[in-house]
C-alpha cells in the first residue's frame, strides 16, 4: 500500500512516525474518513469543509488548502488503484517533547491511506441491533478529533452485549451512535438530533436529510428521547461506510415489527441513486 505523508506518496514500509508525535501523547489531531465509489471521492467538498472547521476550532494549520489536499488524495487513490473503499486522512499537531502547551516549532503531520471496502449490502438489508448507553463524551462532539476513547469503549460495550452498536443518550435525549448518526421515523417524519455541539455533523446525515426533503418526507432536526426511539415506527443510522442502515432492535426489543421500514427503504434507494453517478454500471 502507498501512503500519503505530508505531500509525498510513499510505500507503507517507509513511513516513519515520531514517538513524540502529539497524536500519541494527547490525541492532539484531527481526521476525516472519505468514501470512494467508482474511484471518486464522494461528497468531497462537505468532508473538506468539516476538516477545515475542525482544524480551525482546534487551531491546527492544515498543511495545504483543501483544493490542493483533494488533488493529493486523488493521487493517493490512483496510486493504490482504489475503486471502492475509503480514504483515512489525519493531521496531528506534530512532534515535540511532551508538554501540554502548543509547541513553538512543531509542524503538523499529515498521513493518509486507502482501504478497500465493499458496500455493506447484507447489513443494509438486514439491519443492526443496538443497545443504549449514557453519552459520557465531552461537549465538542462536533469536532472530528482523534480523541475516540469514549467511542471505542461504547462500541466494545455493544459488542460485549451481542449487539452491533450503541445509541448514546444524554439524560434520556438521544445523540448519536459510536461512529454514526441515528434517526427515527415518528408519524411519518424523520427526526434526528440537531447539528449542534453534541453530535458529529455527519456527511451521510446531511445527504439523508437532503434526500428525505427531496422525497417530500417531513424532517425535524430536534432532540428525541429514548422512549421515542423505543416506540419509533422505524429507526436507522447513517455513516460514511454504513450509508443508511436500519436499526431493527433496541436493547433486545424489536423496533416496530423488527424489520426495516418503508421510509428507511426509500432513503436507501435514493442514496443508491445519489452514489450511482460515481459507480460504473
Ligand atoms: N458520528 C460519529 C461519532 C462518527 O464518528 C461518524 C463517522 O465516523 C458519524 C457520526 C457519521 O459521520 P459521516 O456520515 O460523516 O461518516
Amino acid at each position: 500500500p502507498i501512503y500519503l505523508i505530508q505531500d509525498r506518496l510513499v510505500p507503507k514500509e517507509e513511513v516513519r512516525v515520531s514517538p513524540d508525535d502529539r497524536g500519541y501523547y494527547f490525541g492532539d489531531g484531527i481526521y476525516e474518513v472519505f468514501r470512494v465509489y467508482g474511484g471518486k471521492l464522494f461528497e468531497a467538498e462537505a468532508h473538506f469543509h468539516r476538516l477545515e472547521r475542525t482544524a480551525a476550532a482546534v487551531r491546527i494549520d492544515l498543511p495545504a488548502a483543501s483544493s490542493e489536499l483533494k488533488k493529493q488524495l486523488e493521487q493517493l487513490i490512483a496510486a493504490n488503484s482504489l475503486v471502492e473503499g475509503t480514504v483515512y486522512l489525519q493531521i496531528t499537531r506534530g512532534a515535540a517533547p511532551r508538554n501540554h502547551m502548543f509547541p513553538a516549532q512543531a509542524e503538523p503531520v499529515l498521513m493518509a491511506y486507502t482501504t478497500e471496502l465493499k458496500r455493506p449490502v447484507h447489513t443494509m438489508q438486514q439491519g443492526i441491533s443496538v443497545v443504549t448507553m449514557e453519552d459520557i463524551r465531552w461537549l465538542r462532539c462536533d469536532l472530528k478529533t482523534l480523541n475516540l476513547l469514549p467511542n471505542t469503549l461504547a462500541k466494545q460495550y455493544a459488542l460485549d452485549q451481542g449487539a452491533d452498536d450503541v445509541v448514546l443518550h444524554r439524560s434520556g435525549l438521544v445523540t448519536e451512535c459510536s461512529a454514526s448518526n441515528v434517526m427515527i421515523v415518528k408519524e411519518g417524519a424523520v427526526i434526528t438530533h440537531p447539528a449542534d455541539n453534541l453530535i458529529l455533523h455527519g456527511i451521510t446525515r446531511a445527504v439523508a436529510l437532503r434526500l428525505a426533503r427531496e422525497l417530500g418526507i417531513p424532517v425535524a432536526e430536534t432532540p428525541f428521547t429514548l422512549d421515542d426511539l423505543r416506540q419509533a415506527e422505524e429507526a436507522f443510522v447513517t455513516g460514511t461506510t454504513i450509508e443508511v442502515t436500519p436499526v431493527i432492535s433496541v436493547d433486545g426489543i424489536p423496533v416496530a415489527s423488527g424489520s426495516p421500514g418503508p421510509v428507511t427503504r426509500r432513503l436507501q434507494q435514493a442514496f443508491e441513486q445519489a452514489i450511482s453517478s460515481c459507480i460504473p454500471q
